[in-house]
C-alpha cells in the first residue's frame, strides 16, 4: 500500500480539477497502476511508468474532461483507440454509472483491459476489437453513444470521420489534444460539417502540476452522419477530408 505522501501529486491534480475520490476509487486507480506496470514488462502499453508521471499524464489528463463536462451521469461512452485504457478507464472509475465501451484495433491491449475490467470490478464496461472504420458500420454501434472520447489516435480531420458516426444526434465527441491546434481545427472544419458535427467549444488549459498545454475540442452531433463515412480502413489518414 502506498503512503499518503506518495499520493500528493494525485491529490493536487484532483484538487486542481475540483474533484475528489472515495477511498474505494483511489484503490481502483492504484490497482490499475499496478496492473499497468506488471503488464508493461511483457508488452508495450505505455512509455511512462513512473508513478507520478502515470498519475499526471494518464490519470489526471484523462480526468480533465470534467473541465468540459462536470458529470457524465449514466451516459453511454465510447473510448475510441483506447490503448491501455486512456481516457476511458479513469473516466469509468470517476463516474461509475456510465456505460463504457473501449475500442481498439490491437487485440493484445484489449486482453489487458479485460483483466482491468475484471480486477477493478468495473460494471457496464466492455471491450471491442476492430478498426473504428469497420465497427462504425455495424448498426448496433452506429449513432448509439451519448459521448465519444479519444486521445492521441489521429489528426482531428481523420478522427471526426472515425468518431462522429458512433455518436447519437444530440451527443458529443471530445478530442483530447495538445495546445497547438489552430491549424488542425481549421483543416478539420470540412470533415466536421460533412459528418454532421459542429464545434461547440474549444477548452484550453494547462495540465495540473506543470506547463503542458492541453485542449479539449468538443464537437456536438447535429445531424446524422452520411452512410458513406467512415470510408474503408486506411483511406481517411491517406486522403483526409478537406
Ligand atoms: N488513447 C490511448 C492510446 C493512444 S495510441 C492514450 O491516449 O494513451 C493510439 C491507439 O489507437 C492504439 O492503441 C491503436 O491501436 C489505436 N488505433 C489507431 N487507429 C485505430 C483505428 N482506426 N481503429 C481503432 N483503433 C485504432
Amino acid at each position: 500500500m502506498r503512503k499518503e505522501q506518495d499520493l500528493e501529486i494525485f491529490y493536487e491534480g484532483l484538487n486542481a480539477l475540483g474533484i475528489s475520490l472515495s477511498d474505494a476509487q483511489m484503490e481502483q486507480f492504484l490497482l490499475y497502476y499496478n496492473l499497468l506496470v506488471e503488464k508493461n514488462k511483457v508488452m508495450n502499453l505505455t512509455a511512462i511508468i513512473n508513478f507520478d508521471s502515470v498519475v499526471r499524464k494518464h490519470f489526471i489528463d484523462s480526468l480533465c474532461l470534467v473541465k468540459a463536462m462536470p458529470d457524465l451521469g449514466s451516459m453511454k461512452v465510447l473510448d475510441l483507440g483506447t490503448g491501455a485504457g486512456f481516457p476511458g478507464v479513469p473516466l469509468k472509475i470517476m463516474f461509475p454509472d456510465i456505460e463504457l465501451m473501449l475500442l481498439d484495433s490491437t487485440k493484445k491491449k484489449l486482453r489487458f483491459l479485460d483483466i482491468v475490467i475484471e480486477k477493478l470490478n468495473l460494471s457496464k464496461s466492455s471491450t471491442i476489437h476492430g478498426r473504428a472504420e469497420d465497427i462504425a458500420k455495424i448498426p448496433e454501434y452506429r449513432e448509439q453513444f451519448d459521448l465519444c472520447v479519444s486521445r492521441a489516435v489521429a489528426d482531428l480531420s481523420v478522427l471526426v470521420e472515425y468518431s462522429l458516426p458512433f455518436v447519437k444526434v444530440g451527443g458529443t465527441f471530445v478530442a483530447y489534444k495538445s495546445d497547438d491546434i489552430v491549424e488542425e481545427l481549421d483543416i478539420a472544419s470540412t470533415a466536421i460539417n460533412l459528418l454532421g458535427g459542429k464545434t461547440d467549444r474549444v477548452l484550453k488549459f494547462t495540465l495540473p502540476g506543470g506547463d503542458d498545454g492541453r485542449s479539449l475540442i468538443c464537437i456536438g452531433k447535429r445531424n446524422t452522419s452520411p452512410d458513406a463515412y467512415p470510408r474503408k480502413p486506411g483511406v481517411a489518414p491517406r486522403e483526409p477530408l478537406k
